[in-house]
C-alpha cells in the first residue's frame, strides 16, 4: 500500500522553470511581462493591446456534470488536457480562474488542479497570488465607503438609504457578516442603515473585471454599475457618484492576466474568479482572448456543472468576448454519477452498477445541453483509483449506447500522459464534427423568456415561478432599459433544479425566482433562485484546521 501524495506535496516537489522562460515559449520577451517574483508575471498592458490584432486560436471549454461537494476535477482535467496537448507538440495555453479564500479555508479546497495536473506555485495561487482579489475587494469597499460618505455629506443625489443595493465585500466565508447595521453611534458616525457583505467573488466588480475587454471598457462598465435607487425610485450609478476613475485606478494592475506554469511547464493564465453558482463562473475575457492569441489552442474552464458555468460561458461570456468555442469537454466521475443514482456520500467507494446506470442520466442531460448549443463535445471520465473496472466499462458502454464520444483520463495520477487519449479524441472532434454554435436565447427576448429558456432547455424543468417581488422588478428593469441584458442565474450547483436534494435528472419541476438584481456594469440580470446565498458560511470542520506553515515559511496542509 503506497501513501498517496497530497496535492501540495506533489506541487512542492515539482521543479518550476523561471517564468521568463515560459514567456519565451510564447515568444514574449522580458518587456512584454511584469515580473511578480521569479515564477509569476502579469502580461503588460502593451502586450495585451499588441495581441489584439493577432489571429485567434481555438477555444476548448471544460465543463462537468453536477458535482459532489468535493468537485469533479474540472480544473484537474483542464490542466491535464493542456499538458497532454503540449506533449502532442501543440501550441497550447490554459486559462483558469483564481481561487477564492472562501472555499480554500472552507470545504472544497484549492482550485489549482490536483495530483500531477496542477498549476504552480500552488500555494501562492491559492493564497494571495498577485493581489487581484485584494484590489477587487478594495474597489468594492471604496465604493461602499463613498456611498456612505455621500449620505453623510448631504446626500445630493437623494439616495434612498433603504434602497442601497451595493454591499460590502470580503474574500472569505463569513456568515456573521451577511447582514449588518452600519453607521451607529450618532451624527458623526454616519447614517445608520442595514447593510451586508458578499464574498468578493460575488461582487459585481469581479464580474466587471472578468467581462471587460480592456481598461477603457472596464471604466465604462464600472461607471454603469447601479449602487442604489433614489427617492423617486430611479437608479443611481457609479457614474452619478463620479468615482469610476478611482475604481478603475484601483484595478489597473488587477485587470492584467497572470502568467504561471503547470507541473509540466505548459503556460497558463490564471485570472479573475467569479463563482458559477452566484456569479457567471468564468475566468476573465482578457485572459481567454490573450491566450487564444498566444496559442493555437486554449483550454479553459467554467465553474460547476454545465447547467451553471457552461451555460453562462456560452450565453454571457461568448457575447462579451466575441469568440466561439470550438469544442467542449464534459468531465464526469463515477463517484458523482453514483451519487446522482442515489448512493449516499459515505458509500461512494463501493462498486454499485445500478446506481451508476441511474446516475448516468445526469451526464446525458448535460451532453444534450451542449449539443443544443450546436457544439461538439467529448465526455472525459476522470478516473479515481477507487473506480472498479466493471464500473469504468459500464460507463464507457453507456456512453457508446447513447453515441456520446468518451475517453478515460488519468491526468490526476499521470499528468499530461494520462490525457493523451482525450487530447487526440478532442482534436479529431474539432476537425471532423459539425459546429453550429448559437446561444439558447436572444437578447431581445424578455427577461421572463430568457429565464424560461434556461430552465426548460438547460435544466430540463417545466417552467418558472416568479415571486411577486421578482415580477415587479422585471417590470422596473425593463422600464429602465435593461431588458436586453442576458441573465445570470444564481442556483444551487448540486442539482439541475433549484432544490439541492433533487439529484440525477429531475423532471417536471419548476424553478422559483425569488428576486432579481441588476448588474448593469457586468451586463447581466442576476436571477436568485432557491435559497442560494452570496456570502457562504464555513463548514463544521473547515479546511483551515489542517493548515500551517513551517519555520522556513513553507505552506503545509493546503490540500
Ligand atoms: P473542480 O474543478 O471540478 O472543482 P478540482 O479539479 O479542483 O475540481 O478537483 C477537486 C479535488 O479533487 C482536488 O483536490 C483534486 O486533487 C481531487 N481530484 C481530482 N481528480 C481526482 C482523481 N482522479 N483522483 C483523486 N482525486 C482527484
Amino acid at each position: 500500500h503506497v501513501k498517496i501524495k497530497s496535492d501540495i506535496e506533489i506541487a512542492q516537489a515539482a521543479k518550476m522553470k523561471p517564468i521568463l522562460e515560459i514567456a519565451k515559449q510564447l515568444e514574449l520577451t522580458e518587456d512584454d511581462i511584469e515580473l511578480y517574483g521569479k515564477y509569476k508575471a502579469k502580461l503588460s498592458s502593451k502586450t495585451i493591446t499588441k495581441l489584439q490584432t493577432k489571429e485567434a486560436g481555438k477555444v476548448i471549454l471544460v465543463t462537468a456534470i453536477n458535482p459532489t461537494p468535493a468537485g469533479e476535477g474540472k480544473s484537474t482535467v483542464t490542466v491535464g488536457l493542456g499538458d497532454a496537448l503540449h506533449r502532442l507538440d501543440k501550441k497550447v495555453m490554459i486559462a483558469l480562474r483564481e481561487p477564492s479564500l472562501g472555499p480554500t479555508m472552507g470545504i472544497k479546497g484549492g482550485a489549482t488542479g490536483g495530483g500531477y495536473a496542477q498549476v504552480l506555485p500552488m500555494e501562492d495561487i491559492n493564497l494571495h497570488f498577485t493581489g487581484d482579489f485584494h484590489a477587487i475587494t478594495s474597489a468594492n469597499n471604496a465604493l461602499a465607503a463613498l456611498i456612505d460618505n455621500h449620505l453623510q455629506q448631504g446626500n445630493e443625489l437623494r439616495i434612498d438609504q433603504r434602497r442601497i443595493v451595493w454591499k460590502r465585500a470580503l474574500d472569505l466565508n463569513d456568515r456573521a457578516l451577511r447582514k449588518v447595521v452600519v453607521g451607529l453611534g450618532g451624527p458623526m458616525q454616519g447614517v445608520p442603515r442595514e447593510d451586508g457583505f458578499d464574498i468578493t467573488v460575488a461582487s459585481e466588480i469581479m464580474a466587471v473585471l472578468c467581462l471587460a475587454t480592456d481598461l477603457h471598457n472596464l471604466r465604462e462598465r464600472l461607471s454603469k454599475m447601479v449602487v442604489a435607487y433614489n427617492m423617486e425610485k430611479e437608479p443611481v450609478t457609479v457614474g452619478d457618484l463620479g468615482v469610476e476613475g478611482a475604481l478603475t485606478l484601483l484595478l489597473k494592475d488587477a485587470v492584467k492576466p497572470n502568467l504561471v506554469q503547470t507541473i509540466e511547464h505548459t503556460p497558463a493564465l490564471v485570472h479573475g474568479g467569479p463563482f458559477a453558482n452566484i456569479a457567471h463562473g468564468c475566468n476573465s475575457v482578457i485572459a481567454t482572448v490573450a491566450a487564444s492569441k498566444l496559442a493555437d489552442y486554449v483550454v479553459t474552464e467554467a465553474g460547476f456543472g454545465a447547467d451553471l458555468g457552461a451555460e453562462k460561458f456560452l450565453n454571457i461570456k461568448t457575447r462579451a468576448a466575441g469568440f466561439e468555442p470550438s469544442a467542449v469537454v464534459i468531465v464526469a466521475t463515477i463517484r458523482a454519477l453514483k451519487m446522482h443514482g442515489g448512493v449516499p456520500k459515505q458509500e461512494l467507494g463501493n462498486e454499485n452498477i445500478e446506481s451508476l446506470k441511474a446516475g448516468f442520466e445526469n451526464l446525458r442531460k448535460h451532453a444534450e445541453t451542449i449539443a443544443s448549443f450546436g457544439l461538439p463535445f467529448v465526455v472525459a471520465i476522470n478516473k479515481f483509483i477507487t473506480d472498479t473496472d466493471l464500473e469504468v466499462n459500464t460507463l464507457l458502454e453507456l456512453c457508446k449506447q447513447y453515441h456520446l464520444p468518451v475517453e478515460l483520463t488519468e491526468v490526476w495520477e499521470k499528468g499530461g500522459e494520462g490525457g493523451i487519449a482525450l487530447a487526440q479524441r478532442l482534436l479529431e472532434v474539432i476537425e471532423k464534427e459539425e459546429r453550429d454554435f448559437a446561444p439558447i436565447y436572444d437578447l431581445s427576448d424578455s427577461i421572463e423568456e430568457k429565464i424560461t429558456a434556461i430552465v426548460q432547455k438547460v435544466y430540463g424543468g417545466s417552467g418558472v415561478e416568479f415571486s411577486t417581488k421578482a415580477k415587479k422588478q422585471i417590470a422596473e428593469f425593463e422600464r429602465f432599459g435593461w431588458g436586453n441584458l442576458p441573465v445570470c442565474m444564481a442556483k444551487t450547483q448540486y442539482s439541475l433544479s433549484d432544490d439541492p436534494t433533487k439529484l440525477g435528472r429531475p423532471t417536471d419541476f419548476t424553478v422559483t425566482v425569488r428576486e432579481l438584481k441588476a448588474s448593469v456594469g457586468a451586463g447581466f440580470i442576476v436571477a436568485l433562485t432557491g435559497d442560494v446565498m452570496t456570502m457562504p458560511g464555513l463548514p463544521k470542520v473547515p479546511a483551515a484546521l489542517k493548515m500551517d506553515v513551517d519555520d522556513q515559511g513553507n505552506a503545509i496542509g493546503l490540500f
